[in-house]
């Protein structure tokens, strides 16, 4: 609990654990749905939330024999959970919007809209909170565009109370859950693909070919071959490859061959963990994806 993320993690939890029992509390005694279901929904935001900051702590740990990439991808992972779940209550939110749609229940307007001011201070200040690191890592990211959400829906529910209020209009509480349930799954689709795609080792736009005319370009290095390149976690980018260099070539000229591919990798395309098997005649007719469809 020592550093930074850890205390803000821990506060933002906190935090969302109040808003929670609030909205249950009032949701039961104003009779609102919407209420209810925004407690739901930050209850399962305490679950993300908790995950996240576990996986924090997780990928932290120092690599060893047993995992020698490290834990950083269990950040990845927790991110991913996070998104999933937020997709799923989206899912949940729209069912719970249409079936409101024909419920007629008295609804204290006043408690709620009570309710829903305090939701959208703590959110608010969650989101402050959590916007400091939501520059650089994805998995924080993904927490403070939750929070962002959830001030989002507690904007709903505040219309909606006023509307109830004031109007006695009942569904457009259920047409305002139905518009922020549709934002909120964007933003989760969003982050479900970037995550899954680091998971599938998914190539992070490299332009291969460019890759390849750009080693081409040293002396020693007639062709590439066999190339690997993947996101690790959401600062790093890792690539391996099979070069062909010129036979001639002294073992004593490879430490300085391997420092200047190391700089053109990570100045052209911010790679910055790069394992070469250099060759001189062996697999000269592959392929730079191996067992790929691309032509060389
Ligand atoms: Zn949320
Ligand atoms: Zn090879």
């Amino acid at each position: 609990m020592k550093d930074k993320v850890s205390k803000n993690f821990f506060g933002v939890a906190i935090l969302n654990v109040i808003i929670t029992l609030a909205e249950f509390i009032g949701g039961f005694m104003s009779g609102s749905l919407a209420l209810l279901s925004d407690a739901v929904h930050n209850l399962g935001d305490v679950g993300a939330i908790i995950l996240s900051f576990v996986a924090h702590l997780v990928g932290k740990k120092k690599q060893n024999s047993n995992k020698t990439f490290g834990y950083k991808r269990a950040e990845i992972i927790a991110a991913f959970v996070n998104a999933f779940i937020l997709l799923a209550m989206t899912v949940y939110l729209v069912i719970e919007a249409f079936e409101r749609l024909n419920d007629q229940v008295t609804i204290d307007g006043e408690l709620m809209l009570i309710i829903a001011v305090i939701g959208l201070i703590a959110n608010f200040i969650s989101m402050l909170i959590m916007h400091q690191h939501s520059k650089d890592n994805v998995n924080i990211k993904s927490v403070f565009l939750h929070m962002l959400s959830d001030a989002l829906s507690s904007i709903g529910v505040i219309i909606a109370a006023i509307l109830i209020n004031v109007y006695h209009i009942m569904w457009v509480d259920a047409a305002i859950t139905v518009i922020v349930s549709v934002v909120l799954a964007y933003e989760a689709i969003k982050i479900l693909k970037n995550t899954l795609n680091i998971l599938m080792e998914s190539n992070p736009d490299i332009d291969l070919k460019k890759v390849e005319s750009d080693l081409c370009q040293f002396e020693l290095i007639n062709t590439i071959h066999h190339v690997h390149v993947w996101q690790f976690s959401d600062s790093e980018i890792m690539l391996d490859a099979h070069v062909n260099v010129n036979p001639k070539i002294k073992v004593s000229q490879l430490d300085g061959l391997y420092d200047q591919i190391n700089r053109v990798l990570k100045q052209n395309f911010g790679i910055s963990h790069v394992t070469i098997q250099v060759e001189s005649a062996r697999g000269l007719n592959e392929k730079i994806i191996p067992h790929g469809e691309n032509e060389k």
